[in-house]
Formats: structure tokens, C-alpha cells, sequence
């Protein structure tokens, strides 16, 4: 008997350490208030309905800035700032692709982010349809030359959304493997579940090869047209028209606010990261306004608790998430210095489902706090993950860096159905989900700003990424 009280008692000391009862209290009465909190909804309405489509370098971009100053302004934020970001500025014109035999049809059918035009007189050719990237740089020159290569890989619906990697892979690096055996064009059937006659786009990585060929992406169900004509075992020819083109480079930034911290840790920043830009077909909703949303609404609650956190907290929405990450690798060139003054990073970049998951990146010894903090999420049916977390694609420089990452996994059963497309749109936004977003980064961001521990530090990632190379696959 004695054991076990001593036993008790020791727990029970070291949950007290982890995280005190008065944080655990404040916590709480933010997360439930967080809960029937219509802040997020108001935000991502205002954005989609005034500013809308934003993509990187145009004029909907800048307003979009303009327009994040002003929101984080009138909550209250303070050192509210845009820090300036070169980002690519592309336009995808207008774009024509039908199959012009054995059966003549019209496909529905959008340009990818970099894509390059056609010559005035089109694109015409026979279509060489592969299933996946290894199946076409298994092709050799012979075989690909003068073709239009088509990549007929169906994206898995999975509730984690982890059927994208693999899909968004051949979007990314498909033009590249193709132009590199002398293809003339890439139509990929696009990275998304929809099953609509909705296209997805998304970006394809730039300045990989010389002469770069156009890649466009079918929709779901106009690349079963395609792959049906394919497997007629006749010879199938495609016609693509396309003025889309890449323009000089524009200025765009990073937007930034802050609630300062007070005392002895002030220096400390606990960042919620969110993009502020969007593709340019729907208003940008779920990608990333959403985002913007949960953790503006976070910040804003502990604002309005009166009581000053001890850590600073510093919102950050990043220019140009979509199309090379122009913002986040700003962000970390310009205060390379203070990187290690950021304890944890947390990211709102995957839509508006209810969380379901809370998942981590911080050190052995810090794994304690993480669990406690587990037991304020899971009456919201979030169950603990694993201490792999991704975090998201704008915080992976400081990720790389070591910096600890807190990661809030969405239910992405129905994401990838709108995802970069012209669906993606406000009415696909439950607002009970995106509260109890709000809630759980409320949760999370309040512990690791009031807590005496940190969450330690990760070796540094020093893995290339961002080349289209057959070992990277
Ligand atoms: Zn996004």
C-alpha cells in the first residue's frame, strides 16, 4: 500500500510540473469558450467575400495584405507589420485541351502553377499514358520524344489526406521526368478526389529542366474520358491551347502580430503560422482562409483573457505558401538569429475538419508535457499521435532548423474533393468544426506560452528537398 501512495505522489508531483494547476485552469475556461466562438467564421467569411481568390503577385495578393494588416490591427495585436517578400508572379490565361481522336471530346481541364503556354497554333500530338512517375522514367528517349505524356494516377481518399503525397509528387515533378525524354506537354489526372467535373491545380516545380513544357491537370472525370480512349488500344491524339505564362517577380509579405509577452521569458515565441495567399479558381476558403482564421481566433481569445502570457505569441500569415514557399523562407532568413527563441511552432494549413488527432515534435524529455496537455484535448474526441509531426509546409524551415512543432491533424476525408480548385469556397466550412479548431490551438498555444519548461530542441534536418530527383520519389 505504501508503494503505491508513494507512487501516486510522485505522479502526481511531476503532473504538477509539467503543467501548474492555474495554466491547466485558464486553458480550459479558453478552450470551452473557444467552443461557442464565432470569431473564426467571421474572419474567413470577410476574407473570401471581400478579397477572395489571392494568388502570388497579383492584385488580389496585395489586397489580401492590406487586408490581414487590418484584421490583426483591429483585434488588437500588437507590432502588426507586413515584412516584405519577393514572391513568382504567374498567369494561367486561357487554356483549351480536347481529344481530337479516335472520339472527339471536350476535356475539362486547368493549367498548373509555372505551366508555360503553348505556341500560338497549339499543341498537338499522340498521348503516352503512364500510371506513375517510375513507370515514365522507365521510358526512354525514343519512347517519350513528341509525345504528349499523360499521368493517369488516381488520388486515395484517406482521412489523414495522406493519398497526396504520391499525387501531388507527379504534379510537382511530372513535366520535368516527361521534358527530360523530350515530351512536348504533361496532362496529369489531377491531385484531388473530386468527382465532380472540377480540375485541381497546384504548383509544378519550376526552373528544374530547360525548356519547359506546359502541364495540365484533367479533371477526375474527364481523365476517365482520356484513360478510356487509351486503353481503346487506338493511337490517342490531345490538343492543347494554352496562354499561360510566367511574369516578372512582385512584392508581396509576410504579415505578422503579435501579443507581446511579459516577464522573464518575453523573449520566447510561441508561432501560429497561417498562408495568406491562395490558387486563384475558388475564393480560397478552405486554403488557407480557414487557417488564417483558427489562429487569429486563438491569439484573439488569449488576448481577451486580460492576462498577458509570459511567452510573446506571434501570429504569422506567410506570403506565398503555394507557389515555393516564398514567405516561409523569407521568415527564416530574416530572423535566422532568433530562431532559438522560437520554442514551437503550430500551423493551421489543412483545412476546416474537426481536429481528431494532436500530434508532436519535441524532445524525449519533453513528451511529459505533451501528454498532460493531451488530457486538455481529449474531451473534443482527439486522440494522442505520434511525435512525428509534420507541422506544415510553412513552418518546415524552421522545423529543419530543430524548432519543436505541436501538430492539431484534421479529419481530411473531403479536403482533397475541393482542394486548389474553383470549389473551394465558404459554403464548405461547418462552423462547429472550425470552433473546435479554434479551441484546441487556443489550448495548446495558452500551455506552451505559460509553462516553465519548453519543449527542448531536434537536430537539425539537413535533407534536401524540393528536386525532382528518382531517389526523392
Ligand atoms: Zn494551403
Amino acid at each position: 500500500m505504501l508503494v503505491v501512495t508513494l507512487c501516486a505522489l510522485t505522479a502526481a508531483d511531476a503532473y504538477a510540473q509539467a503543467i501548474p494547476d492555474s495554466v491547466r485552469q485558464n486553458a480550459m475556461l479558453l478552450r470551452d469558450k473557444a467552443l461557442q466562438d464565432s470569431t473564426a467564421y467571421d474572419i474567413v467569411e470577410s476574407l473570401t467575400m471581400e478579397v477572395g481568390p489571392r494568388l502570388a503577385g497579383s492584385a488580389g495578393d496585395a489586397a489580401t495584405v492590406r487586408w490581414a494588416i487590418e484584421l490583426l490591427t483591429s483585434l488588437g495585436f500588437e507590432h502588426v507589420r507586413g515584412e516584405e517578400v519577393e514572391v513568382p508572379h504567374w498567369d494561367r490565361g486561357a487554356l483549351s485541351v480536347s481529344i481530337t481522336g479516335p472520339f472527339l471530346q471536350s476535356l475539362v481541364a486547368t493549367s498548373l502553377g509555372g505551366s508555360s503556354g503553348t505556341p500560338e497554333e497549339g499543341i498537338e500530338a499522340s498521348v503516352l499514358r503512364v500510371e506513375s512517375l517510375a513507370e515514365l522514367r522507365e521510358k526512354s528517349l525514343g519512347e517519350v520524344a513528341g509525345h504528349i505524356v499523360y499521368i493517369d494516377h488516381v488520388m486515395e481518399r484517406r482521412k489523414t489526406g495522406g493519398g497526396y503525397s504520391a499525387s501531388s509528387r507527379i504534379r510537382s515533378c511530372g513535366h520535368v521526368v516527361a521534358a527530360e525524354r523530350g515530351a512536348l506537354a504533361t496532362v496529369i489526372r489531377s491531385a484531388g478526389t473530386s468527382t465532380n467535373r472540377i480540375p485541381h491545380t497546384g504548383s509544378m516545380l519550376r526552373n528544374s529542366v530547360p525548356g519547359e513544357i506546359p502541364g495540365v491537370a484533367l479533371s477526375n472525370a474527364d481523365a476517365d474520358l482520356l484513360t478510356y480512349q487509351a486503353r481503346s488500344g487506338e493511337p490517342v491524339t490531345i490538343r492543347l491551347h494554352s496562354t499561360a505564362r510566367n511574369m516578372p517577380k512582385a512584392l508581396s509579405a509576410n504579415v505578422i502580430g503579435e501579443i507581446p509577452g511579459v516577464g522573464d521569458k518575453a523573449d520566447e515565441i510561441v508561432l501560429l503560422g497561417a498562408h495568406l495567399d491562395s490558387w486563384d479558381l475558388g475564393t480560397g476558403a478552405i486554403d488557407d482562409g480557414a487557417g488564417i482564421a483558427i489562429i487569429a481566433a486563438a491569439a484573439k481569445l488569449i488576448l481577451d483573457s486580460g492576462q498577458p502570457p509570459r511567452r510573446t505569441i506571434r501570429v504569422v500569415l506567410y506570403a506565398n505558401e503555394e507557389f515555393g514557399l516564398s514567405g516561409a523562407k523569407q521568415y527564416a532568413s530574416k530572423h535566422a538569429d532568433k530562431i532559438e527563441k522560437h520554442v514551437v511552432g503550430m500551423e493551421a494549413d489543412f483545412g476546416a475538419g474537426a481536429v481528431w488527432q494532436f500530434s508532436s515534435r519535441v524532445a524525449e524529455s519533453s513528451l511529459d508535457i505533451v501528454d498532460e496537455l493531451h488530457g486538455l484535448l481529449e474531451p473534443m474526441s482527439i486522440e494522442r499521435g505520434n511525435n512525428e509531426a509534420y507541422g506544415g509546409a510553412d513552418l518546415s524551415p524552421l522545423r529543419k532548423a530543430g524548432m519543436p512543432i505541436l501538430g492539431m491533424t484534421q479529419d481530411g476525408t473531403n479536403y482533397f474533393d475541393y482542394h486548389h480548385t474553383a470549389a473551394d469556397t465558404l459554403d464548405k466550412i461547418d462552423r462547429d468544426d472550425l470552433q473546435q479548431n479554434v479551441a484546441a490551438y487556443v489550448t495548446a498555444a495558452y500551455v506552451a506560452a505559460n509553462i516553465d519548461r519548453d519543449f527542448g530542441w531536434l537536430p537539425k534536418d539537413t535533407k534536401p528537398s524540393g528536386t525532382c530527383a528518382a531517389e526523392d520519389d
